[in-house]
């Protein structure tokens, strides 16, 4: 009998030790990110602008904390969506025990700026993306990938997608060795509890690595938004378009459209916590397992 409590007491104090470890993603740190980036300080973020400077700055900054490595000696890349308008992307690695093969994971920084005094805050599009992606790299940075992952920041989404289409045109890595772009882009609430995983019908395959048990996460996940004429076809909405256009998988994670959408609503405070920290851990899971597992599932 003493044995079996000595026994008990051990398994629970392993057991405790593993849910400790389990904990991947620092929800302060991401709560806190979107807060920061969503600021009236940012001023709405919109590509050229002051704000667009303050959070490249926040960013770089983050950059160094989460340990994201230039890619070719730099983080930064340059271009101009429009004649007079500058632009940048922000990238940084995570290298992978396979070096050479990539996963894309993409979430635009820019917003819509503001008009007169009023701020379009844009916390769920898409402090929410970034700041989940800055978790990431976080976790990453901890815990060795199989391959290597690009984190890009992408600049003038807002403005038709350029900035993805900037970096699929110059890919700082040989473009045939991206494996797959997931873009996160909207992803902090829903009233209903949905998270939409869209891109399955233009790659089937992709559909073999949606095995996760959903039962523990606080949403619901569903597929679609990829055909046209069949409800809103999102297959060129956000970033992954370019990705698309390129031939690259893709899997997009992000809500439908809400009353505060383009609005400068869309502020903070309306984060739905509870459902942001499940889609983030969720994400985070789904690509632990597309790590592990693409080599025998994506054939
Ligand atoms: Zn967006």
């Amino acid at each position: 009998m003493k044995k079996l409590i000595v026994f008990l007491v051990i398994f629970g104090f392993v057991l405790e030790a593993m849910a400790q470890n389990q904990i991947k993603i620092n929800k302060s740190q991401l709560f806190k990110d979107v807060q920061t980036l969503s600021s009236d300080e940012y001023e709405g973020r919109q590509v050229g602008t002051e704000g667009s400077k303050k959070a490249q700055a926040f960013l770089l900054g983050r950059f160094k904390e989460v340990g994201l490595k230039p890619i070719n000696n730099s983080y930064e890349q340059k271009f101009s969506p429009k004649s007079g308008i500058n632009a940048t992307n922000l990238y940084g690695m995570i290298e992978g025990k396979v070096k050479d093969k990539y996963i894309v994971l993409t979430a635009h920084y820019d917003h819509l700026g503001k008009k007169d005094n009023d701020v379009y805050n844009g916390a769920d599009d898409n402090a929410s993306g970034v700041a989940a992606l800055l978790s990431y790299a976080d976790y990453f940075n901890r815990n060795k990938p199989n391959y290597s992952i690009i984190f890009l920041f992408v600049d003038a989404e807002e403005i038709g997608l350029k900035g993805a289409d900037f970096f699929v045109k110059n890919s700082p890595v040989d473009k045939a060795s991206i494996l797959l772009n997931i873009n996160c882009d909207m992803i902090s609430r829903n009233e209903n509890k949905v998270l939409y995983a869209c891109g399955t019908f233009h790659y089937p395959l992709l559909k073999n690595l949606f095995t996760l048990e959903m039962r523990k996460y606080p949403f619901t996940l569903r597929f679609g938004h990829d055909q046209v004429g069949k409800n809103e076809d999102w297959t060129y909405s956000s970033d992954h378009g370019p990705f698309h256009k390129a031939k690259i998988p893709f899997i997009y994670f992000g809500v439908e459209d809400h009353a505060d959408y383009h609005q400068t609503t869309d502020t903070f405070d309306k984060v739905d916590k509870i459902f942001y920290e499940g889609v983030s851990n969720f994400i985070l899971d789904f690509l632990l397992h597309v790590d592990k597992n693409w080599e025998k599932s994506y054939k």
